[in-house]
């Protein structure tokens, strides 16, 4: 779970990869970073914590150059702490070097360990670096062949931008698992995870960069490359479901509309007889919208959400119950109190969540909650670069559906179908990876499930 961003041949590029990772905050709130490019040097800042306390004035003011990558991180693959922050920036004998990715390499375990017998030394635990030592191992002449080699190598999940003295590259995977988009600001290229950076900068859309394509972006434009035998596209649904912003266009839709169309389609599949439908702050609006349209049910804000917490707070001495969850959200009550509501959020992870919003909800007087789940149950944890705990966490992994309803304290509980959820993707529903509800993964590989 990262976001990415990079521009080429802007005045001010440090200063917009800033505002482009502000966008993308919402992939990654553990570290932040950006390497910058004067056509001779490279300049780096990474730190823990968010954008905003990551970046000072006089920081970007250091970031010269007209080009730039930055990154925020979530970590799906190696420890929280700054060696793995990213963007990382390397020297080697043809020059120096920075990638940002986004996704998780499958079989980087295993090349590390090869590479480590041969007398190679990693400075993180991330997967990310391996792709580094292939470039700066590759006998390829130019940094776009090498890192065409270097990608042939790996496999799994990486959207990813590197830049040198003079050039940026920008990498999807052949199956496409995570987003990566192209737009253009006053005549320089940009480069972002999701359309929400563009929008934030002024830039404009120009189009996805395909699943297996490479761009080549330097002095003499831009150059696409399809290095990749094709494959089956296995984009992430969960993308839809919850983890980019409703904002945003990606793998050619809205998703807002996505979301909204799972909403539409889960009243049709679990229609409920309430008073009211609420949405779960904030994930779960967009599929509220289309859950109260298609049902007729007045949509009520029923649960409220903070929006100014800082990552700390000082809790007081005397525990307050389930403070975690009621600093951030609080029930309406006089909204409440005696009605059958029917709630919609857009997933269960481990159920703690639901278990203390109904509370809550109860608390307030609700009578029925009926709980609605715009994504079908996750039984498998995600190894191409969506956060999710190991299998014996994953409630709907080890409990069935009327555990959890009573776990959760619900009247009633129904998730999505994963014929219904596929019927939303329409004729694209084969290019997307489903993985975290079927267990078929799309890649082969050695990985610890439990
Ligand atoms: P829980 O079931 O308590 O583990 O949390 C479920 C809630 O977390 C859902 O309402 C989602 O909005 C949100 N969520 C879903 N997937 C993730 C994830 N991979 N990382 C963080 N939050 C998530």
């Amino acid at each position: 779970m990262c976001g990415i961003f990079g521009i080429y041949n802007h005045l001010e590029a440090s200063n917009l990869t800033y505002l482009g990772l502000y966008a993308l905050q919402h992939r990654g709130q553990e570290s932040a970073g950006i390497v910058s490019s004067d056509h001779r040097h490279l300049h780096h800042y990474r730190q823990m914590g968010l954008v905003s306390e990551v970046f000072t004035k006089d920081i970007l003011k250091r970031l010269f150059g007209k080009s730039a990558i930055g990154h925020v991180r979530y970590s799906t693959a190696g420890s929280s702490e700054i060696k793995n922050a990213q963007p990382f920036l390397v020297d080697y004998y043809k020059g120096s070097l920075a990638i940002a990715h986004n996704g998780n390499l499958t079989n980087a375990p295993l090349i590390k360990s090869e590479l480590e017998s041969k007398g190679s030394i990693f400075q993180s635990n991330m997967d990310t670096e391996v792709i580094v030592h292939l470039i700066a191992r590759s006998k390829e002449k130019s940094t776009i062949e090498r890192t065409v080699h270097a990608l042939k190598q790996v496999e799994g999940a990486y959207s990813l931008l590197i830049v040198t003295e003079n050039e940026l590259i920008a990498a999807r995977d052949p199956f496409g698992f995570r987003p990566l988009v192209l737009g253009q600001i006053k005549g320089a290229p940009v480069v972002a995870s999701e359309t929400c950076a563009f929008d934030l900068i002024g830039a404009k859309f120009i189009r996805e960069i395909e699943p297996g394509e490479i761009l080549l972006i330097n002095e003499e434009g831009t150059k696409s490359f399809k290095p990749f035998v094709h494959k089956q596209h296995h984009q992430c649904i969960f993308e839809f479901i919850y983890f980019a912003r409703p904002d945003s266009f990606l793998f050619k839709r809205s998703v807002y509309e996505v979301r909204k169309s799972f909403g539409a389609q889960l009243a049709k599949e679990a229609p409920a007889d309430v008073d009211m439908v609420v949405p779960i702050p904030d994930s779960g609006f967009p599929a509220t919208l289309g859950f109260a349209a298609e049902s007729k049910i007045p949509l009520e804000l029923g649960m409220i959400r903070n929006h100014y917490i800082g990552r700390t707070f000082i809790e007081p001495e005397q525990r307050i119950r389930h403070f975690g969850v009621k600093i951030k959200l609080n029930p309406v009550n006089n909204l409440l109190k005696g009605k059958r509501i029917a709630t919609v959020d857009d997933s269960i992870v481990r159920a703690t969540t639901s278990q203390k919003i109904n509370k809550m909800f109860r608390k307030a007087g609700a009578k029925e909650i009926h709980v609605r789940i715009s994504s079908p149950p996750i039984t498998h944890p995600c190894f191409f670069g969506i956060d999710t705990p190991k299998k014996s966490e994953l409630i709907a992994s080890t409990h069935n559906l009327k555990e959890i309803q009573k776990f959760i304290h619900a009247t009633s509980l129904h998730y999505l179908s994963l014929e219904g959820l596929r019927k939303c993707m329409k004729e694209d529903a084969e290019s997307f990876c489903y993985a975290c509800f079927t267990g078929n993964y799309p890649i082969p590989f050695q990985m610890d499930l439990e």
